[in-house]
């Protein structure tokens, strides 16, 4: 299960509200044709870094011009194909379209419908679908029927933004700042080990404390073992790593036995390391 970024489509994605006003049966704000899709400043490279972060990318639009009989749905799917196209390869993962509206002209689609937004259909529609993991996914849009219809579908209230140049977050680039912010403080806090230098103080010299480090690297990229942080002073070196306590303690070891056979290299019978072999 993988979580999403649910997305709107007009005014979060590409400009709809600003367009000039098409010509009736169409109301303002309705994407005509996809000579019109402009993209909003930001949303290219806010869509890849969510990308990159592991999130699939869903949109869900409401379309109700379709049942006002002002565009039909071909002229939609080449709407978002432009969309799409003005987009690196495969970001946005799929798009969901609700052409359905309770006063529209054309039969068929003149009806409220669950797909239609505050409702939850499409979300619930793509998380069946998608495999997608609700709790764990956020949504992003320009008007509160966004919101509500994804706080309607199970996505907790504080992950259904609401973006618009007269709100905190002003548009799409900002809601993927919260995001990616908010994941990587919910990401693994890691493991925090130290190993002791001797009393001699070696890792006083410059030198010394940079080899602990590279050393320190070259095990982590060995192992696969993510190091998240490294700090080496006078007295120490402290790792701190992605693993549980267990394998953070064997990287520990690994890393004591390599660097006191190079510095026993170095300076004969030197150790780095004191004697307590229990690291903190
Ligand atoms: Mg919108």
């Amino acid at each position: 299960m993988r979580a999403a970024v649910f997305l709107d489509r007009d005014e979060t994605l590409n400009r709809a509200d600003s367009l000039p006003p098409p010509p009736p049966p169409a109301n303002p704000g309705d994407v005509t044709s996809p000579a019109l899709v402009e993209l909003l400043p930001g949303v290219a490279d806010a869509c890849a870094r969510l990308h990159r972060a592991g999130f699939l990318l869903v949109v869900c639009s409401n379309q109700g011009s379709v049942a006002r009989g002002a565009i039909d749905l071909r002229t939609v799917e080449a709407v978002n194909d432009r969309i799409r196209s003005l987009l690196p390869a495969d970001l946005l993962d799929a798009f969901y379209v609700c052409p359905f509206h309770p006063r529209g002209h054309v039969k068929a689609l003149t009806a409220e419908h669950p797909w239609r937004k505050p409702g939850p259909g499409m979300i619930e529609a793509a998380a069946a679908e998608l495999s997608i993991d609700t709790a764990g996914s956020w949504a992003v849009g320009d008007k509160q029927r966004d919101r509500d219809s994804a706080i309607a579908a199970g996505i907790d209230p504080s992950r259904a933004l609401w973006i618009g140049p007269d709100r905190p977050i002003v548009d799409l680039a900002a809601a993927a700042d919260v995001i990616l912010k908010a994941s990587s403080a919910g990401a693994v806090q890691g493991t925090t080990v130290r190993l002791r230098a001797t009393s001699g103080a070696p890792l006083a010299e410059a030198r010394n404390r940079a080899t602990v480090i590279a050393a320190a690297g070259a095990i982590a990229e060995r192992t696969g073992i993510g190091l998240l942080s490294i700090h080496a002073d006078d007295e120490s070196v402290t790792v701190t790593l992605d693993t549980d306590r267990i394998a953070a303690i064997g990287f520990l070891a690994e890393l004591r036995r390599s660097t006191n056979a190079w510095y026993a290299g170095r300076i004969s019978g030197g150790t780095l390391w004191g004697e307590d072999p229990a690291p903190e």
